[in-house]
């Protein structure tokens, strides 16, 4: 099994918004990375993905060091924060209750687990594959999945940005799952919200790696490609690339 060194670039971009609801944290202590993308009234947004970004890093250090394994620790890092979220914004008027998307990657032990809830993605580059390793909690898509919709109509559905699970949902009931995947050397693997992903193609993704091998140069290209193709929401991403240990 290679050593591995994990260089990480990260962009959060307002864009024409008059506030960024998007957060993100780059933990190198832990290997942990997430992106998240607030949603509610006023400030709310800003406030639970700001959570979900202060919680998730701590709930999984915390269960880490209690020899939990890191599959369970980041299942409970997820639910013990949607948690969270969903007391405090108990304690607010109707209006003013909150929730956040959450895509998280933790690298350890020679595996990355990915955990996510909303329509935050994350993909895999590999070569010249590309994987989306995340699933859509969009209403739009789970009428694909049924045969409702095809993926064209879903493109097009007043659903697409309509979400059923994401962090602060109080009927989660324990929804949620992790993933691990055993990385490669010369792996990229992406982090971001629907402001990046809604405007830009398989085919950035597939070519970006290999112009522009460092991961904030070619993470600052996409925030600016996704600006640049119109999007008029926050764009935000993180790039891990996975290196040899010299
Ligand atoms: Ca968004």
């Amino acid at each position: 099994m290679p050593e591995f060194v994990l260089r990480v670039g990260s962009r959060s971009a307002q864009g024409m918004r008059s506030n960024n609801e998007d957060n993100l944290v780059v933990d190198v202590r832990q290997q942990l990375f997430v992106v998240a993308d607030g949603m509610g009234g006023q400030d709310r947004g800003e406030v639970a993905s700001a959570m979900a970004v202060d919680l998730i890093p701590r709930i999984v250090h915390a269960r880490l060091e209690n020899h939990e394994s890191a599959d369970r620790a980041l299942l409970h890092a997820m639910l013990d924060t949607n948690k969270a979220i969903v007391d405090s914004g108990r304690s607010q008027p109707e209006g003013r209750r909150m929730g956040t998307t959450a895509v998280v990657a933790l690298f350890h032990d020679g595996q990355v687990y990915i955990s996510s809830l909303g329509d935050s993605r994350a993909y895999l580059v590999r070569g010249y594959d590309v994987k989306q390793l995340t699933v859509d909690h969009s209403v739009a898509q789970a009428l694909v999945a049924s045969g409702a919709l095809t993926v064209e109509e879903a493109r097009f559905s007043p659903y697409q940005h309509v979400l059923h699970k994401f962090l602060g949902c109080a009927e989660l009931n324990g929804a949620t799952e992790v993933s691990p995947f055993t990385p490669q050397v010369g792996d990229r693997l992406l982090l971001a919200t629907d402001g990046m992903t809604n405007h830009i193609s398989e085919e950035d993704l597939r070519i970006g790696p290999k112009l522009h091998p460092d991961p904030q140069t070619w993470v600052d290209l996409l925030v600016q490609k996704a600006l640049d193709h119109g999007s008029r929401d926050n764009v935000t991403g993180v790039v891990i690339a996975f290196e040899q240990a010299p």
